[in-house]
Parts: C-alpha cells; structure tokens; sequence
C-alpha cells in the first residue's frame, strides 16, 4: 500500500507540532491511541509544546501483529542486494530532512541547534555502513546461514533522539528483521518522523513501526511481549535492570543493552603541560550538557596537575557558550527536562557540601527563567568511594582527581559501577596498552596528539562490560548480533 508523504514543518519555531506525530505510527500509517495523552515541555522555556498517544499494550499488540506480517510477507522475502537499496534510499531521505529533525530534537530536548543539525547529518552514513555490510552476513565461512532474528523490538533514550534510534534502526533493518520502536517520552516526534521517512523510502508497512508512550506502560508491554523475539535497549541501568525482568517475564529472548556510564579520562604526565588537550577534555565531559551515557565525567591528572587543569578548563568554558538552544551560536543548551534538572541539582548539593567546587561558566542573564539551565562545573577533593565520583550524573559536573602513579590512575579509574568507555591523553603508548588491559570498558580513545580528537569509529566493533551492559556494537559483529546462526549439516 502507499503510504502517505511525510509532513512538512515550517522552519517556524512557534508552529504547532504537525498532527501525525503526535500518534503511533504502524503498518506505514498513522495509528491514534485513546487515553490521556502525554504532555511536551520545552526545556528553554518550561512552555507546554502539546500532547501525544501513550499508546500501551494495545499499540504495542498492533505493532508486533503489523511487524510479524511484514517479517512474514514482503521484508522477509526481498532480496538483500533490494533491501541494501531501500535503507539507502531512507538514508537519502533523512539527509533532505536534517532541518526538521534538528527542530524537533530542540523544542523536545533542548539540543543546541547547531549541534543538533551536524549529528543528525551523519545518520545517514550509520545507516550506509550497515547497508554496505549485509553482503558480508551472506558468508557461510563457517557453515552457518545468518538468519534475521525476526521482531525486534528497540527501547531508546531522549540524550540524542534521532542518532539513538538510528544506531538500533540501522542495524536491526539491516539485518533483514522488523522492528517495534518505544521512543523516549521527550522524544517521541523525530522517533514517527524517521519511520514515515522510511516508508516513504518504500520500506514496506510493518517493517518500522514506531508506538510512542511511557516507559512503564508502552515501553513495558513492549519488552514483555512474547510476539516479540529480540530487545535492544538504550538507557539507564536500573532501567535496563527492569526491562530484563519484563522481557523474561513471558518468553525467552535475547536482549542487547546499552546502559549508563561513568567514563574517566586520564592524562598522563607527557600531557599535562599541554594547553591544546584542555579543549578535548572539555568536550569529552560536557557536550550535550553533559548528557551522555559515554560523558567522560571523572578526569585523572598526575600528582600536582589539578592547577593547570582548572586553568585549562576554566580556559576551554569560554568557547561553549549556554545559550537557547535555537540561537546557532549556543553549544550549551538546557537539561532536557525537568526531572534531569532536580536529579543533577541533588548532585549539585552534594558536591557542595562534599568537596570544592569551581564553576567554570555561568548561565547568562536573558533566558528564560523557567528553562531547565545549568552552568558547568568541576569539583575537587572529593572521595573517591562517594556519590559524585561512583553514580552517574548525566549533567554537566566533572570530578577531578590526582593520582600518584599509573597503577594508582588505573585502580581509581576502573573502581566503579560502570564499563563503558575512556579516554587517555598520552603519547606513551605502552602505557596506553596498559592502562587499556587494566579497564574493563568498551571502547577507550587515546589521543597520542594534544589537539587530536576522536571520531566517529563505525567500523569497530565494541561490547559494554560491567552494568554499562552487554551486547556487541559495532561493524559486521555488531550487525551480526541482530541475525542468528543457523548450522545446517548435510549428512551422507
Ligand atoms: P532516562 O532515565 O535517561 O530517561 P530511562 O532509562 O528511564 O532513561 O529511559 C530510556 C527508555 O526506557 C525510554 O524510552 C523510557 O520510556 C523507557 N522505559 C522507562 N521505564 C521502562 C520500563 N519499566 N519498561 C520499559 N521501558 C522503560
């Protein structure tokens, strides 16, 4: 069936939200649940932005029949080198659209517009990398056939709306399975706007279907559906905790997880004198006002380099602006809403009362009073077994700690809940590997040259490890995690 065009937003701020994406989106066409609707709050403005479906177990029910029909039907029978070509053609679709994306993303959470458009804009590229990968599925080296797992179902988080459904969507698709999205409640709007542009692609009906709605109702039925064959999550770790219990609640299915952080960034003694490392260490702790489950957020610096750390990164605040989050020149926007708020402003509290901490910016004067803003900062002599060093934060507050020698940087830096990522600024590579052998985390960035940066590494394939949680990411394995093998053995 045809499936009808994506709506157009006017490059209008105060323009309602378009009515479609406000309701599921199931079977390649808009699906509107009852019930009391969830209510949008812009994050700069405290403004009610309107309301959307909580679809419950009666979307998901809807969703999962339409996602197995279409695993069943035209999805599952499509030849690989066509399906190669439809997410292509998806991924064309979404670049058109970057602009109404990075709109949505700012009204809904806040995301510095500017920021917003230039990840969006590499969304694309995830999905190509997928879609360049299915061939390699087809290699029967090892005599097994790689066959799609069939429903999958994704549950993702508001810190990066449009980049965590894809990073779920592309390799999922890719695979050759449907899929069932339960996008953040922040975030719902760019969750239906990705899969009316997957169908207007041609992505058959089904094959996306997106069932906006709370975490305990939509996102609950959804991982407890027994309809459904696979959960890939994104999101905190108690979270992830609960979805794990729901998911096993009525089947048996296999789960990818992807859960908090607690992320250290060492520098080493070859660096610390470094000004053009400050930059880095900034970013790496507070893009995205510090909302990232792979923030780098406890820094370690050799004995007697906390000064030049203060220094550097009082320096580096000066380029990251908080701002609107629609003015292009804000790098740092609001928290997303007002729950983030309270829990980073307890956080607050204790490293007030618990170590020493230097602001290293200040919410300017003008904006609203009512947006959920909040000045980045570094705290000092605190414990290394206390909340701020061990929790995570999910804002814009950096620890910084010394440690005596490279033993002490590695013990402080794996002593806590989480393996998610690390970074390492030095040139000393053996002490790299060193440091890398000694952290149980997924992926760690060593940055050999003071101004380097990391980029985007696709192609590599990684694994959370402690309660970051499990399931690999990444390259062909981690196209492969949404397949099975199937060993099929010809005897006589
Ligand atoms: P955050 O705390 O960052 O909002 P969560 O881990 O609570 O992140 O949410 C991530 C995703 O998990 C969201 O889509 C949310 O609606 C969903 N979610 C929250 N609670 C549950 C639950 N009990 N079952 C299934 N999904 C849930």
């Amino acid at each position: 069936m045809n499936s009808p065009a994506a709506v157009r937003i006017l490059p209008d701020w105060d323009a309602p939200f378009p009515e479609s994406l406000g309701h599921a989106w199931i079977h390649g066409e808009t699906r509107a649940f009852g019930g009391d609707p969830i209510v949008s709050v812009n994050p700069a403005t405290g403004d009610v932005l309107g309301g959307f479906d909580d679809g419950g177990a009666e979307a998901v029910e809807a969703a999962v029949t339409a996602a197995r029909s279409a695993f069943l039907g035209d999805w599952g029978r499509i030849g690989t080198a066509d399906r190669a070509a439809l997410l292509l053609g998806w991924a064309a679709r979404i670049a058109e659209e970057v602009e109404q994306l990075a709109w949505l993303e700012t009204l809904e959470v806040g995301r510095p517009i500017a920021d917003a458009k230039a990840l969006i804009s590499q969304g694309p590229l995830l999905i190509g990398h997928y879609a360049g990968m299915i061939p390699a599925l087809a290699d029967r080296a090892d005599g097994a056939v790689r066959r799609p797992r069939g429903v999958v179902g994704a549950i993702t988080p508001w810190n990066f709306p449009t980049a965590n459904v894809l990073i779920r969507a592309a390799p999922i698709l890719a695979a050759g399975n449907t899929l069932v999205l339960k996008p953040s409640e922040l975030s719902p709007r760019s969750a239906v706007l990705l899969a009316q542009l997957a169908s207007e692609a041609g992505l058959p009906p089904g094959v996306f279907n997106v069932v906006p709605g709370a975490g305990h109702t939509t996102g609950a039925a959804l991982a407890a559906h027994p309809g459904v064959d696979m959960i890939a999550f994104t999101g905190s770790t108690r979270t992830g905790q609960a979805i794990i219990q729901a998911s096993a609640s009525r089947s048996l299915k296999p789960l990818m997880m992807e859960c908090g952080g607690k992320s250290p960034q060492l520098v080493l003694p070859d660096m610390i004198d470094q000004a053009e490392i400050w930059p880095g260490v900034f970013a790496a702790a507070f893009w995205n006002t510090g909302q990232w489950c792979a923030a780098r957020t406890r820094l370690l610096v050799p004995k007697g380099g906390l000064d030049a750390a203060v220094e550097g990164l009082l320096a580096a605040a000066s380029d990251w602006p908080i701002g609107d989050p629609r003015d292009p020149a804000t790098r740092l926007g609001p928290l997303a809403s007002r729950n983030q708020y309270d829990v980073v402003q307890r956080f607050r509290e204790i490293a007030r009362r618990t170590g020493r901490v230097v602001p290293l910016s200040e919410v300017p004067g003008g904006l609203s009073a009512d947006g959920f803003y909040v000045a980045p900062e570094l705290v000092l002599d605190t414990a290394q077994d206390g909340a701020l060093v061990q929790q995570e934060i999910f804002g814009p507050v950096l620890t910084v700690q010394e440690y005596d020698d490279q033993d002490e940087a590695i013990r402080l830096a794996e002593d806590g809940p989480y393996g998610l990522g690390a970074t390492v600024w030095g040139a000393d590579r053996d002490a790299a590997e060193r440091i890398a052998a000694g952290l149980s985390v997924g992926s760690l960035d060593v940055i050999v040259t003071p101004a380097a940066r990391p980029g985007l590494a696709l192609g590599t394939p990684f694994e959370p490890r402690k309660q970051s949680g499990f399931g690999i990411e990444g390259g062909l394995a981690g196209l492969a995690a949404f397949t099975a093998p199937q060993a099929i053995t010809y005897v006589g």
